[in-house]
């Protein structure tokens, strides 16, 4: 995609997914030639179209039909600061606004995944937007620390490079995540950061060898399965329910056989070519299922009415799973019958030889891993989303309530009638 073209749609996205104003953020790319493409001045965020973005060429001509963002220095400073990034994402998210207000910067050992995509995150000191100053603060930052790749500006916001735009959102993106994550957990009580070593753990779970097959087939009832998957992913992405850099989906297609999400690409960007498909215990050749395919088989080996599974990070489930904190479902009648009781499990159990996952979703139908993710199963895969989006509002909601009084859970009696009222077993 053109650099004005990629542009616009990133920014389309943080301003959809609430990560913007219509006035506040900009991003740019500089390309091979060195000419830096930068979102425009003063045009609305919601609404931008390839057109509107700007060229600002290497001796500082300018092409485009508006200004180019008056952050355009810090941009300019970071480039030359940093030779091998070629994006630069700046914005005002309200996770790390808040981070930045108090000046602090975010841990991210919350989630395994952060530290490799976001890595130590640095703090600049105030300067008046759009100055040369600001510019020097920043790229200031990026010199004394040439591994960073973001920095909380201090009463200000984040800015954010890679080694190209997805590279950048995706850090963006997990960053504001995290930053969100800790204060919805610190509203319930204290996060639990994750060790170096509890990290290096997840890194090293790489999927095992597995067989391949050669002679794949796609009938139709199979390519259905694909787009099924990737319409559930990206609705998943735009609802706040999963991020870029995490997230697995599977549907069984045929006895034990299965359709299952790769690792390592944006997940809102996959597309339905990419879903790999498992048979008899093989991979489709050329491809690479998620990491957890091997509990995904077992789950469907063990449980004939398991369909489908969905494992993510929703902003508030892990809440939950970084603070420790009960996440009691009594809430309202919809929230019990359709999740019951959810444990949380110690980090890294699934890693283990006795993982008890598979067997415990025999009874559960969702289950939170500490630091870690949300695993929810069902029959149909919308029924098992709609099961997510329930977990997700609950936890919401309780975390809502929480300045405001303790919950007030629904009796064992009254838990005893939606029991029988709802035939819940
Ligand atoms: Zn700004």
């Amino acid at each position: 995609m053109h650099p004005a073209e990629q542009l616009a749609v990133i920014i389309g996205r943080i301003y959809r997914s609430g990560m913007t104003t219509t006035s506040g953020g900009n991003l740019s790319i500089k390309d091979d030639n060195g000419d830096i493409w930068i979102t425009p001045s003063a045009v609305d965020k919601g609404n931008l179209h390839p057109d509107d973005i700007m060229c600002v060429k290497p001796d500082g001509t300018v092409v485009g039909k508006h200004k180019p963002s008056s952050e355009f220095p810090f941009h300019k400073a970071i480039y030359d600061m940093r030779p091998d990034m070629t994006a630069v994402i700046h914005a005002h998210p309200p996770g790390l606004v808040a981070f930045s207000i108090v000046h602090e910067v975010p841990n991210t050992n919350i989630i395994p995944q952060a530290k490799r995509i976001c890595g130590k995150v640095g703090f600049a000191p105030y300067d008046v937007p759009g100055s040369l100053a600001l510019g020097e603060k920043i790229a200031d930052e990026f010199r004394k620390h040439p591994d960073y790749k973001a920095v909380i500006m201090e009463n200000h916001g984040v800015v954010l490079c890679g080694k190209d735009l997805l590279d950048a959102y995706e850090r963006f993106e997990t960053l504001e995540f995290c930053a969100r994550t800790i204060i919805n957990a610190k509203t319930l009580g204290e996060p639990c950061y994750l060790t170096d070593a509890e990290i290096d753990q997840f890194e090293l779970s790489r999927t095992r060898e597995y067989p391949h097959f050669m002679d794949v087939a796609y009938p139709s009832d199979e390519r259905a399965i694909r787009r099924e998957i990737v319409d559930i992913v990206r609705r998943s992405c735009d609802q706040g329910l999963m991020i870029s850099s995490y997230g697995t989906v599977s549907v069984r297609w045929r006895g034990n056989d299965f359709l299952i999400t790769p690792p390592g690409i944006a997940r809102w960007d996959i597309a339905p070519e990419q879903i790999v498909q498992v048979k008899d215990g093989m991979v489709e050749a050329g491809k690479t299922p998620s990491r957890s395919v091997a509990m995904h088989q077992k789950i469907y080996q063990m449980h004939p009415h398991i369909h489908s599974i969905i494992i993510t990070q929703s902003p508030h489930l892990m809440a939950f799973a970084t603070s420790g904190e009960k996440f009691d479902v009594r809430t309202i009648p919809e929230s019990w019958i359709f999740l019951q009781d959810i444990p949380t499990l110690e980090y890294g159990i699934q890693y283990t030889a006795n993982n008890p996952i598979p067997e415990m979703l025999g009874r559960l139908p969702a289950i939170l891993m500490a630091n870690d993710s949300v695993i929810v199963t069902g029959d149909q895969l919308l029924k098992t989303f709609d099961k997510l989006e329930v977990a997700e509002f609950s936890a919401k909601s309780l975390i809502m309530a929480a300045p405001i009084g303790s919950l007030r859970p629904i009796d064992d009696a009254k838990i005893e009638d939606l029991r029988v009222a709802f035939n819940v077993k």
